[in-house]
């Protein structure tokens, strides 16, 4: 059931609630239409699943629609995703048309009746086409990590962008030189969800069972898409400097998005890479387990985000919301969450993740600081309070264009 404005006060107090409900009333009955490219999977589908509800609650009139595409229309923009991320892809003059003919079909069916039109990420971003005939606010919202973009990629979504309104961010190190206002908005998890609410120890010890993982022994978790971004072979590395030393165990839990068709090349690699060692768990998940992921969570020692590249890595701060040390690569979203050597530690390299595994698994006093400090850093910083309130700022700079400072009659 989705949670109320009202639950939100114990967690976060009633002067942010009272905020968030004079900052909405000036954009109340405005139609905010959100448009991704998958329902399940990944962290935008996660955000809105939670946002859409709280939006309408404060009076906006939020909606989301999901653009349809083909196989290869998610091989194509796969291959953007991770030549935006910096990787090498053969990006060919076919797949660009590609792109063209599935935003064409995409605009023919969708009906976009927002009065803010708020697009996220690459997928869709060429429906600002239609705009020119029909007006409205757009947003482009990346929720990727653009700090060393493929400029063929980059070259061919900038002139869709710069069509847009404005563009937001997750960090400001992934701004650009765009010819429209950037804002920069951190994303947010929603502390009242079942994949984040508080849960009770028999459960964790029941689903600790179900998937045959030892209550005694500590536990190494990461969740994650089975991407290589998310670098689960460097986790597998990592794992195995720490078990040198501790009997612990590895968690690689993941599912699949409905835009990413490469998990399953990545899952058999991974298993692969597993198949020798009993303690590392493998875990492929189907969409919906949020409460077996909060338990998992609950129940580790450590959790890892090992990404090479990351928008911001939502699962950081739910591991953190959760009081849990957590190891991260020092990229992206991620630098944002774990402030080094306070809530956890930034790596960059496997070795160094290792390492930091060994330091927190020798010192339990240490992690349940850091966990301690993580919980209250997301409390301040990543809570969907926050995230909803900074998208009604932008609605509203959005309809005073001139003004550098929009003052709240
Ligand atoms: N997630 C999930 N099931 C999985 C793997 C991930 O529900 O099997 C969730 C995870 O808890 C998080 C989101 O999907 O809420 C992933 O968001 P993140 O920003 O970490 O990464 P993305 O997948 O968007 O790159």
């Amino acid at each position: 059931m989705a949670a109320t404005l009202e639950d939100y006060r114990d967690v976060v107090g009633l002067d942010v609630i009272e905020e968030l409900r004079i900052v909405a009333a000036h954009v109340k009955h405005r139609r905010l239409q959100n448009i991704n490219s998958t329902s399940v999977g990944g962290g935008v589908a996660e955000i809105l699943t939670r946002m859409v509800p709280l939006l309408r609650e404060l009076g906006i009139e939020a909606s989301w629609d999901v653009i349809r595409g083909d196989e290869a229309f998610f091989q194509v923009t796969k291959a953007f995703h991770n030549a935006l991320h910096g990787r090498v892809e053969e990006i060919t003059a076919q797949m660009l048309d590609h792109y063209r003919a599935t935003t064409a079909s995409n605009l023919a069916q969708l009906n976009l009746d927002g009065d803010v039109i708020l697009v996220h990420d690459p997928q869709p971003a060429g429906l600002i086409l239609r705009k020119r005939e029909i007006g409205r606010h757009w947003i482009w919202r990346c929720h990727i990590d653009v700090s060393t973009p493929d400029p063929r990629v980059w070259n061919f979504l900038k002139p869709y962008i710069e069509e847009y309104d404005a563009a937001i961010f997750s960090t400001p190190g992934f701004a650009q030189h765009l010819s429209v206002p950037q804002y920069m908005v951190t994303p947010s998890i929603d502390p009242l969800s079942e994949k984040n609410k508080e849960l009770e120890e028999r459960f964790i010890e029941e689903v600790l069972l179900k998937y045959h993982l030892d209550p005694d022994r500590p536990l190494i978790t990461q969740i994650s898409r089975f991407d290589r971004l998310k670098d689960p072979l460097g986790v597998i590395a990592a794992y195995r400097i720490a078990r040198k030393r501790y009997p612990c165990q590895l968690l690689l839990a993941g599912g699949g998005a409905s835009d990413d068709p490469e998990g399953e090349i990545v899952l058999r690699e991974v298993q692969e890479q597993a198949a020798s060692d009993p303690d590392i768990h493998v875990l492929l998940l189907p969409p919906f387990s949020d409460l077996e992921i909060n338990a998992l969570v609950r129940a580790s020692t450590i959790v890892m985000q090992k990404s090479i590249k990351e928008g911001f890595g939502l699962t950081v701060s739910e591991a953190l919301w959760k009081k849990k040390p957590v190891i991260g690569g020092a990229v992206g979203g991620i630098r944002l969450q774990i402030i080094d050597g306070v809530t956890g530690f930034l790596v960059h390299s496997s070795e160094g993740a290792g390492q930091r595994a060994l330091q927190l698994l020798a010192d339990p006093d240490m992690a349940r600081r850091m966990g301690e400090d993580g919980h209250q850093h997301v409390k301040q910083n990543f809570l969907l309070t926050r995230h909803v309130k900074d998208y009604v700022l932008v609605m509203m700079a959005l309809e005073h264009p001139d003004e550098d400072v929009v003052h709240l009659e």
